[in-house]
């Protein structure tokens, strides 16, 4: 098992990870920026090193100082969390080249799915469904591309090779505009991630986004934990997310999670991962995997009992999985609303002094979030300041606990989305019977 952990992440999931570490024994390094001081996590971290200034590409981006905090603190395996470095190859490269442990999979794996492009071409190998398209980089050829579209039919959708966090992405609805579409879309993803690929797919109109977690450990085992999901999205930010997915037939969720499982062996994947697809019509199709762990991983652990921090780090020390596919039962159901530090009518970011925070409780509900009264959120990073957790029986108990802990939640002193899980989300009735589109959340905001 490994000894020392560095957490190279800030906010819940640096506290996170900081309680699967004490939960194994391990002894734990916090590093933060200036901004960061503090942080929840460097209170109970065994030791704490200041890697540099607020800004994140200073700091939490920075792959030097990281690395030297490592080293000064003899800390033997790093943890990214999920965001800033966490599908960084070149970063997990650096790790390992260093002499350290990255807690996730190879740099070469991350590299393959960072590409979608790529990525879809291994999973189309592995079996894994995917949206009709280009299957390929879009050539300088405009007449191969009309041609294309017509036959994928419209709309279609342009996306980036590198595109990530829900940009580099533009839906075409006519012939007519495919090629400036396509030119517009490339400059876009030449700016924002230096690589002007892009692909082509057919825009689904309604689909509901379901992702499977895995686990996979390096000695060839892998395993699949179910399925969630996010559907409800604004601007393709999950904003609530649940396990089971509603609705969705047994032998459909079991085909597509051992797709999954076998496309993990099939490329020598270790660690946590999720695939992310569309489902529309009783079809799945796969649009990409992260190769980390997720925001939304403890609705999968409330209905499996499976811990996914203290995996990936079991994995990363070299064990077998703890489980087999077979000990895989789901149980109940589990929701999860992101707390966000915005208004939840402008969604504008409200940084600023928590003067009162009180966190919901009882039977079935877990709160992870780093907060407490008085911490001041910084402006320098994003909003997520914690995540409610329900569980139930049934997805009726879940969803009443949810309304009960959003009434006692208090938090003072700057504006939160509460409100709007509380207000609109638990009381709407589509919502509530399960199982809507993507576009749902933003319809019923009067968005669309
Ligand atoms: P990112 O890496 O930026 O998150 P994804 O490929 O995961 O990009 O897509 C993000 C979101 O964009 C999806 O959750 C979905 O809402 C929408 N989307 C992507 N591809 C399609 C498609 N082919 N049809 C319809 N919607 C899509």
């Amino acid at each position: 098992m490994l000894e020392k952990v560095l957490i190279a992440n800030r906010g819940e999931i640096a506290l996170r990870v900081l309680r699967a570490c004490k939960e194994l024994g391990i002894k734990t390094v916090a590093v933060y920026s200036t901004a960061d001081k503090e942080l929840m996590h460097i209170r109970f971290a065994d030791e704490a090193v200041c890697i540099g200034p607020a800004s994140a590409a200073e700091s939490y981006l920075n792959i030097p100082a990281i690395i030297s905090a490592a080293e000064i603190t003899g800390a033997n395996a790093i943890h990214p969390g999920y965001g800033f470095l966490a599908e960084n190859a070149d970063f997990a490269e650096r790790v390992t080249d260093s002499g350290f442990i990255f807690i996730g999979p190879r740099a070469e794996t991350i590299r393959l799915m960072g590409n979608k492009v790529s990525a879809i071409e291994a999973m189309k190998i592995a079996g894994v469904p995917c949206v009709p398209g280009s299957d390929g980089p879009l050539t300088d050829d405009n007449n191969e591309i009309l041609k294309m579209g017509r036959q994928i039919g419209y709309p279609v959708i342009i996306k980036a090779a590198s595109g990530g966090g829900g940009r580099g992405m533009r839906v075409v609805h006519q012939e007519k505009d495919l090629i400036k579409s396509i030119s517009l879309t490339r400059s876009e993803a030449r700016n924002a991630f230096g690589d002007d690929t892009v692909y082509m797919e057919k825009f689904l109109t309604t689909p509901r986004h379901v992702e499977i977690q895995v686990l996979a450990d390096t000695h060839g085992n892998a395993i699949y934990l179910g399925d969630r999901d996010c559907s409800l999205q604004r601007r393709h930010q999950k904003v609530l997310e649940e396990a089971p997915a509603p609705g969705i037939p047994d032998h459909l969720r079991k085909e597509v999670g051992e797709r999954c499982a076998k496309a993990c062996r099939d490329i020598g994947y270790y660690g946590a991962g999720t695939f992310e697809f569309l489902y529309e019509n009783e079809q799945f199709y796969f649009i990409e995997m992260n190769t980390r762990v997720q925001v939304e991983h403890p609705v999968t652990e409330m209905v499996t009992g499976v811990d996914i921090i203290k995996e990936q780090i079991r994995i990363a020390s070299g064990e077998k999985l703890s489980i087999t596919q077979d000990d895989v039962k789901i149980v109940g159901h589990s929701i999860e609303c992101r707390i966000n530090a915005e208004n939840p009518k402008t969604f504008i970011p409200s940084p600023g002094t928590i003067s009162y925070w009180h966190a919901p409780g009882g039977n079935g509900v877990r709160m992870d979030t780093h907060i407490y009264s008085g911490y001041k959120v910084p402006p320098n990073y994003d909003s997520l300041i914690g995540k409610l957790i329900t569980y139930g029986e049934t997805r009726e108990i879940a969803l009443q606990r949810m309304r009960n802990a959003l009434e006692e939640i208090l938090v003072e002193g700057i504006e939160t989305n509460i409100e709007l899980h509380e207000e609109v989300i638990m009381k709407d009735s589509g919502f509530r019977k399960g199982g809507v589109d993507i576009h749902y959340l933003e319809k019923i905001l009067g968005l669309h």
